[in-house]
Order: C-alpha cells, then structure tokens, then sequence
C-alpha cells in the first residue's frame, strides 16, 4: 500500500473518491480550498491505481484566468484560429478571455502539495476499488492494495459517501453519437519557428475516406509545440492508428530533422453519449467523462469538471452532502445532439459547420456557447449562422429518434 499517509491506517471516512484523476483530485483540492478550517476538512481517502503520476495530458479550455486555474496555467494564447481550405479565421475576444493549457503533471503536483498539507486528505496510489455495496450503515469499499506487486491485499473501507469517477460498467463509448480520437506529441525545435501566437483549434478541417478530421497546433513557446491530429470517427477507433498522420503532420508543421519529440499522448472522448447512469443510492455519486462531463459538442471536459468539483465540494463541506455532475440545459443538449447527428450522417458537412460558426459568429457570443453559458440570444445567432437544410434533416431526425426511444419504453 503506499500513501502519503503512511502513518495513517483508518478503515473508516467520511468520503471515499474513487480515482485520483481529474475529477477525483479537483474535488479533493476544492474540499481542502474552500474548508473553513483544516478540521473542517471531512476524514477523505482517495484511492487511484497509478503508483505515481506522469505527465500524461494537457488540459486546454477557454475562460478567464482566475483563481486556481491562474496557479496551473503555464500558457495562454490570446487569439485562436479555425481553418479549412486555406481559408482562416482568426478569433481574438473582446474580454479578457483566453485559449489556456495546463499540463497534467502541474495539476498532479498541485493537487498532491495540497493535500499533503490536510492531515484528513489520504492519497493511496498503487490501489483500487474492486467493489462498493452501499448498507444502511454506511457504504462498503473493498480495495485492492499493492496492485503494481505480487503480494496485492485486499481491504475493506467504510464510507460515508463515494464519489466515485469511474467509468460505470453500464457505460458503453461505442454508443456515443461520436467519438474524438487523437493523438499527438511535445516536441521542441531544433530552431526557432516562425508561427504566430497563436492556438490553431481546428487547422485545416477536411475529410477523407474515414470521415472528419483536422489539426491541433499549440504554438507552445519559440522552439515547442504540442501537435495533435484529431479525428470526428462514428465509430470506436484506436488512437494508435493515427500515429503516422500525427508523425507526418509533426513534419509539416516543424520541418524534416528540425524536433525532438519530447512527450506523446491520445485518448478517446465520447461526444453524445446515449448511455445515463443516475445514481441508486444518493450517499453513492457518479461523475466523470463517464457520466457527461465532457460538453458533447466539443469534448471539452477541464473547466466543467473544475466547476462541478466546487460545487460538489460546497455541498460536502456546507450542507453534507457530495452533489452529482449537472446535467446541460434541454435547449443546449438538443443543439449539440443535432449538430452531433449532423456531422455523424454527413460527415464531409463537419468543415462548413464549424467554418460558418467561426465565420459568423462574433468570437465572445462563441465563447459563451463553447463554454456552456449561451443566453437565448447567442442561441440564436449560433442557429442563424448555420446551413439550415442539413439542420433541419439532422433535427427530424433527432425528433423521430426521440419518439421512438419513446415508444420502445412505453412498449417495455
Ligand atoms: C490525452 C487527453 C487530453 C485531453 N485534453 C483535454 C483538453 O485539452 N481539454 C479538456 O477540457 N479536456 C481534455 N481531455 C478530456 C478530459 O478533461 C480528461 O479525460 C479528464 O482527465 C477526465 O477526467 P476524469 O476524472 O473523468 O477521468 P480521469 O482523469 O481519467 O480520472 C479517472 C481516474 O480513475 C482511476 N481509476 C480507474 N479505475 C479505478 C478503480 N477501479 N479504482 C480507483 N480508481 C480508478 C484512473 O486511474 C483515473 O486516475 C483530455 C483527455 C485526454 C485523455
């Protein structure tokens, strides 16, 4: 078992997180931040199965920088650009919002200072939860400790409340209207590049045989960049099979024998997800990429799980109880569910969708749509400045395939 409480060996806590990834360690870290006192800090084991963390991913987001996100953010960009076709639009706000990146280990580190400052914070790494069975006394976790050695040991932990940030067994990704596959490196330059300051989101949108793809191009200092190839795939694909385009785009953007790659990382993120896991228990929490914290239009996730994370934390420390992901507005979930639909049936639309947004547009109306706080009106203009015929297809669609969902559960 290691801990960073070695001299601890409780079998009893307020809260048990399940995983020490993002949503495990920003619920934890805004527990300790927003405590009035350090006893105030409910008795809390986090359990994660990594023995040690890595820099394994960089969280980009736009918003303003403040508050915990300042200490994180080791870059920001002030414009960003979408393009397609070699045609460009480049957006800069008119507030003091910005593109950031936080690297992964910045945060990891962050959240592991905190919480080695808590004496009621345990971090235990190298385990797992193998089990939870909610009983009217308390909810019962059995973790599995030492899980990287030979000699594991199983414990059994009682909880107050679980937040717990797995995927739930019941979640099926394939299912997801789309999946956002990518893979990408850090990588430095043997000389400095000439590229703009400039967060280059979606370069280069186009579509070939396997559907709708473009560039990610982080101009991150004068001599590094993180550089990532990004597909829109309907169904499930291994990131590794982008390797060679990512490889090849790596060229492109810095010049045959003039990087070094410094870094790799990819994943999958569903977009649209079919599957909703409510909780049976209310003492047992779910959240997480799993449970819809990554906006289905985008895939962006950092800045919605910080918000949730506070908020739940609110509800743990003020009013005892940990609160669930929220779920988008009705109206918000039907456009992104629509424009999903769209790019799904005709995937060669995805270019003019986002080039007609990035075109029409103003960049703050766009930013509060990305960011999840649209007024009606920026709601509007998003849907003025969209091709209407393939959306109206895409929305009968939607509306015929919410009767039937419809109709199957009236028939069961
Ligand atoms: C490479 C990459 C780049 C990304 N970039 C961005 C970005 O730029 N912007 C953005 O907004 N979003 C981004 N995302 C999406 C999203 O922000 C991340 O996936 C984020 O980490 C999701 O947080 P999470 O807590 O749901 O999952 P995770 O951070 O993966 O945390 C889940 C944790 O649960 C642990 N776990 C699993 N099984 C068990 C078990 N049995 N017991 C205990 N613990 C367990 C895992 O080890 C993990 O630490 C990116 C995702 C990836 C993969």
């Amino acid at each position: 078992m290691r801990t960073n409480r070695p001299d601890k060996c409780l079998d009893d806590y307020d809260l048990v997180i399940i995983g020490g990834g993002c949503s495990g360690l920003s619920l934890a870290t805004a527990i300790c931040e927003l405590a009035k006192t350090p006893e105030h800090v409910p008795q809390t084991l986090i359990i994660e199965p990594r023995s040690y963390y890595t820099d394994d991913r960089s969280w980009c987001f736009w918003g303003r920088k403040s508050g915990m996100d300042s200490k994180l953010i080791v870059k920001s960009w002030p414009a960003w650009e979408f393009s397609s076709n070699s045609v460009r639009h480049r957006h800069r706000s008119e507030t003091d919002w910005g593109y950031h990146y936080v690297p992964s280990i910045r945060f990891y580190d962050h959240a592991e200072k905190i919480l080695a400052l808590h004496p009621k914070m345990t971090l235990l790494t190298d385990s797992c939860a193998i089990s939870i069975s909610p009983a009217a006394s308390g909810i019962e976790v059995e973790v599995k400790n030492g899980i990287s050695r030979t000699n594991t040991k199983i414990q059994k932990i009682a909880a107050r409340q679980v937040v717990d940030t797995r995927i739930p067994d019941e979640v099926d990704f394939s299912r997801a209207a789309l999946k956002q596959v990518f893979l990408g490196f850090e990588v430095k330059t043997h000389k400095a590049h000439q590229f703009d300051d400039v967060a280059l989101v979606m370069k280069d949108m186009r579509v070939d045989r396997m559907g709708f793809l473009f560039d990610y191009v982080l101009p991150l200092g004068r001599d590094s960049f993180l550089i990532e190839l990004t597909r829109f795939a309907p169904e499930y694909m291994p990131p590794e099979s982008l390797r060679d385009g990512a490889l090849e785009l790596v060229r492109r953007v810095c010049g045959d024998n003039n990087y070094k790659i410094i870094r790799q990382e990819s994943g999958v993120i569903p977009m649209g997800m079919r599957d909703f896991v409510k909780s049976a228990d209310p003492r047992w929490i779910q959240t997480g990429i799993g449970v819809g914290s990554a906006r289905p239009s985008t895939g962006y996730a950092f800045k919605r799980i910080q918000q949730w994370a506070d908020q739940c934390a609110k509800g743990i420390l003020f009013e005892g109880q940990a609160r669930p992901f929220p779920p988008d507005s009705a109206l918000l979930t039907w456009m992104d569910n629509i424009f999903l639909r769209a790019i799904r049936e005709n995937p060669s639309l995805a270019p003019t969708l986002f080039m007609s947004l990035a075109r029409g547009v103003h960049p703050d109306c766009l930013l509060r749509f990305l960011t999840d706080i649209p007024s009606k009106r920026d709601l509007s203009v998003i849907m003025r400045s969209l091709p209407k015929l393939p959306l109206i297809q895409s929305a009968l669609g939607e509306i015929s395939a919410g009767i039937q969902s419809m109709r199957g559960m009236q028939a069961w």
